[in-house]
């Protein structure tokens, strides 16, 4: 409806000063907040249905923000919903084992087979920071190296980003962390695999690992580079170092499988790859809390009770979650699924493009599959540097032009859009359609 009035928000803006009062920054995550796109009260929602949801004063939008991620049914899809009301008949906590995590735990072996064994806990966070602690108990060394811009979590050791330089020592990117432990992350750039070779060239003999999103999420969409994981393992593997994958966002994000198990037309070798370790999350709980991690017998068999690397969890593999678990990828398993969702990306991208392209906007667009990320530049972007050498006041105009519209993307310029099976070709094209708005709004200004 190109004649519709902005959405006016009036509840959200009353329910996010009264959130001030009580919850630090209105806001339960970060990033939630709508610091990054120019500040004010966040959309607080209250119902989710398919593709959309319903804010407090009951605008609907078309949702690309996905929960960050898990959401890839959709909201409230009645196959996950009818397990969860299952499981929460039959009581959602026992701390005792079931019958559930075994049919699990097989489920996701078989999707992603470099996982001998695996342990569920309850945040992609807890995934990761057990993987790293078990990759030092197994190496018995105390470094790890990471990538700029790839982002782990918030344990102590890899909020560390770090400049820009090939590489660096980790400078904290919060404060509470010291610097004895920054000092244990040495970070390089994604891509570049002549700097990772530099870094394990100085640190090599204390490094317990290399840690990486295969494919990147949390600087847009990025690829890896053709040659540039096969040279991460091998070069950590030359160098005795374990390598970590964090498959939080890609894990059952492109097809049924991993990132490691993917056969992308962009990267026909990725799935020749296996790590040691890898960290899993959001979808595989199907929108309810979760995280898993998993690996090689023999690394995994440094965990508690067999081994000395301790990690425990009260609601760790609960019912519910794991409930929810099975059926989003019971769901995630029919046939045509990640098809369709790559069809509509496709068609959404090239929309956007044209739209870009008609009102001289720089847009580079990265899809990969069912999700893509917008920067708005006029360079291809394949590393960190280069997404944050982005227009990120423009990101902020065109995210706020879209939500006028009902169109939710998350309020970051880092962020991507996912595509999720309840999306419809007429969902993408009013998407289009207000996007196209949206530019010729920032082209007249
Ligand atoms: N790893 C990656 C790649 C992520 O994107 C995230 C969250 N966005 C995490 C780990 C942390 O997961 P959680 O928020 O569930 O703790």
């Amino acid at each position: 409806n190109p004649n519709q009035q902005p959405l006016s928000r009036p509840r959200s803006a009353a329910l996010y000063e009264e959130a001030l009062k009580h919850i630090v920054g209105g806001v339960n995550s970060p990033s939630r907040s709508f610091k990054a796109v120019g500040g004010g009260a966040p959309v607080f929602m209250q119902r989710g249905q398919g593709a959309y949801f319903w804010d407090a004063d009951n605008n609907r939008y078309i949702d690309y923000l996905a929960a960050y991620g898990p959401i890839i049914l959709g909201h409230a899809h009645p196959h996950v919903t009818a397990a969860i009301v299952r499981a929460a008949e039959n009581g959602t906590l026992y701390g005792t084992p079931t019958e559930l995590e075994i049919e699990f735990a097989r489920m996701i072996k078989e999707a992603i087979p470099s996982l001998d064994k695996v342990r569920f806990v309850n945040s992609g966070t807890e995934a990761v920071m057990t993987t790293i602690r078990v990759a030092r108990a197994y190496t018995g060394r105390n470094k790890i190296i990471k990538f700029a811009g790839c982002y782990h979590g918030h344990s102590d050791l890899v909020l560390v980003a770090a400049g820009s330089g090939p590489s660096t020592l980790g400078i904290p990117d919060s404060a509470g962390i010291p610097m004895s432990i920054a000092n244990e992350v040495i970070t390089v750039p994604f891509n570049n695999a002549e700097a990772l070779e530099a870094a394990l060239a100085h640190w090599g003999d204390d490094i317990a690992a290399v840690m990486v999103e295969p494919i990147v999420g949390n600087f847009g969409m990025v690829m890896p580079k053709p040659g540039f994981l096969e040279a991460l393992c091998s070069l950590a593997r030359a160098n005795g170092s374990l390598v970590i994958y964090d498959e939080v966002i890609t894990a059952f994000r492109f097809h049924y499988g991993a990132a490691q198990t993917f056969d992308g037309l962009e990267a026909p070798s990725l799935a020749a790859i296996e790590p040691d370790l890898t960290a899993l999350g959001k979808i595989i709980g199907g929108g309810l809390p979760i995280g898993a991690y998993g690996g090689r017998k023999e690394i995994m068999e440094q965990v508690a009770p067999l081994g000395p690397a301790y990690q425990a969890g009260t609601m760790a593999g609960n019912p519910a979650s794991i409930s929810a678990g099975i059926a989003c990828l019971q769901a995630l398993r029919e046939p045509g699924v990640y098809d369709r969702l790559d069809r509509l990306a496709a068609r959404l991208e090239a929309g956007l493009a044209q739209g870009a392209r008609e009102h001289g906007i720089a847009l580079t667009i990265n899809r990969i599959r069912g999700s893509l990320s917008t920067h708005f530049c006029d360079h291809p972007v394949t590393d960190y540097d280069q997404a944050q050498d982005t227009d990120g006041e423009q990101f902020a105009r065109f995210f706020r032009l879209m939500l006028e519209q009902g169109i939710c993307l998350a309020p970051s310029k880092y962020e991507a859009w996912f595509m999720t099976t309840a999306h419809t070709d007429e969902d993408i094209e009013v998407t289009i359609q207000a996007a196209e708005r949206a530019f010729a709004v920032m082209a007249s200004e």
